[in-house]
């Protein structure tokens, strides 16, 4: 039996709650298919451990993250009003684990209210330039942030978004603001205009990101596979999220070459934490995420079938989706549903 070694880390505010209905899920699957185990190791990590260790990641923390193939991971909280917090723990890891693609597929769901009705478009997002870089500094009346886009860092997104289109619907589109930040996004789009050669199957069209905010309201099903730089690709795969129901149902990963981070795309949500009314579907998703990575795809297909049979009933949803079910009811909806 294949055992896999996974880290899981609560996080904050609602964090807790969707990952133990998460891992309700998850056990369930595991039990009825009896063929692979998944050893969780839990770990420390975000704003309500700061007091404790005085970081959101502490050592501890990392050299566990070290022995694991992955992780699951709630959401966790950020002060953004605080100049001197520390970096999200989030970034830290995909810095540290060089986790450069961030992969949010955003589809229409049964019974989920969607802007249209056949939505299916990944957000390859690229994680570890950009703004997100972290270089900011102060020059006294002024402060100043760095944005780097390398040859190197958009060759390898590129490449992998070109992959992935190779396995859905062989189209990308590349998201970019060449008419303003020349230079920049003059490297980016050269560097996906050269991978583009390897890919001649592969349809390919590009938009500027204010274009493409308007094009994802107005035509989000002409979308496949949409690639872009880390702030862009942020913004661009919340509101393709929304498109779809919200971010309470979608889920993130962060890909490197030998290590994944699976979470829900949303916040640590203060507003409704400790309600016991978060929705767990975008950390579930997240879950069956992480059992495709591991090679466990018909386990993946079971959980994606199970929370698709809840929505389609329509009976057992959270308040997001216009219900009035517990977070609790959603996972023991979903695992009543679970089969092989
Ligand atoms: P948020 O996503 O936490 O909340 C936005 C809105 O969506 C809120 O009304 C919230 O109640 C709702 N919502 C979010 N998740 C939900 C769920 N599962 N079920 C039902 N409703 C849900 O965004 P925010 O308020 O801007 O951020 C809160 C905190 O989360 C901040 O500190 C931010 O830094 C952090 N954050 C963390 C991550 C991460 O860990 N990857 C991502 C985004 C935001």
């Amino acid at each position: 039996m294949n055992t896999y070694r996974v880290a899981l880390l609560p996080g904050d505010g609602i964090g807790p709650e969707i990952v133990k209905a998460t891992v309700k899920v998850l056990t369930a699957i595991e039990d009825l298919f009896g063929t692979y185990k998944v050893d969780w190791q839990p770990g420390e990590a975000g704003f309500s451990v700061i007091e404790k260790y005085g970081t959101n990641l502490p050592s501890h923390t990392v050299e566990m993250l070290k022995t694991t193939v992955a992780a699951l991971k709630g959401p966790m909280t950020t002060p953004p009003q605080d100049p001197t917090s520390q970096q999200s723990a989030t970034i830290q890891m995909r810095k540290m684990f060089e986790l450069y693609a961030n992969v949010r597929p955003c589809f229409t769901l049964p019974g989920v209210p969607s802007l249209k009705p056949n939505i299916d478009l990944v957000i390859v997002r690229e994680n570890t330039e950009g703004l997100y870089a972290g270089i900011e500094f102060d020059i006294g009346e002024a402060a100043v942030a760095i944005r780097i886009i390398s040859k190197k860092g958009s060759e390898r997104i590129a490449r992998f978004a070109f992959q992935l289109a190779m396995q859905r619907k062989k189209h990308l589109t590349y998201v970019h603001k060449g008419n303003v930040l020349k230079l920049t996004d003059g490297v980016f789009n050269q560097a996906v205009r050269d991978v583009s050669k390897e890919f001649p199957q592969v349809k390919v069209n590009n938009y500027i990101v204010d274009a493409m905010a308007m094009a994802l309201i107005r035509n989000p099903e002409d979308f496949d596979v949409v690639v872009t730089t880390n702030l862009f690709g942020d913004i661009l795969s919340d509101e393709a999220a929304q498109l779809v129901g919200g971010v309470g149902v979608m889920s993130g990963a962060n890909l490197g070459e030998t290590w994944a981070l699976f979470e829900p795309v949303h916040g640590s949500a203060p507003d409704i934490s400790g309600k016991g009314i978060a929705n767990p579907i975008a950390t579930i998703f997240a879950g069956k995420r992480l059992l495709e990575y591991l090679g466990e795809k018909d386990a993946a297909l079971s959980v994606e079938k199970a929370v698709i049979r809840v929505l389609k009933d329509g009976i057992t949803l959270t308040p997001d989706l216009g219900g009035t079910a517990k977070t609790s009811e959603i996972a023991d909806a979903i695992v009543a549903m679970v089969e092989l």
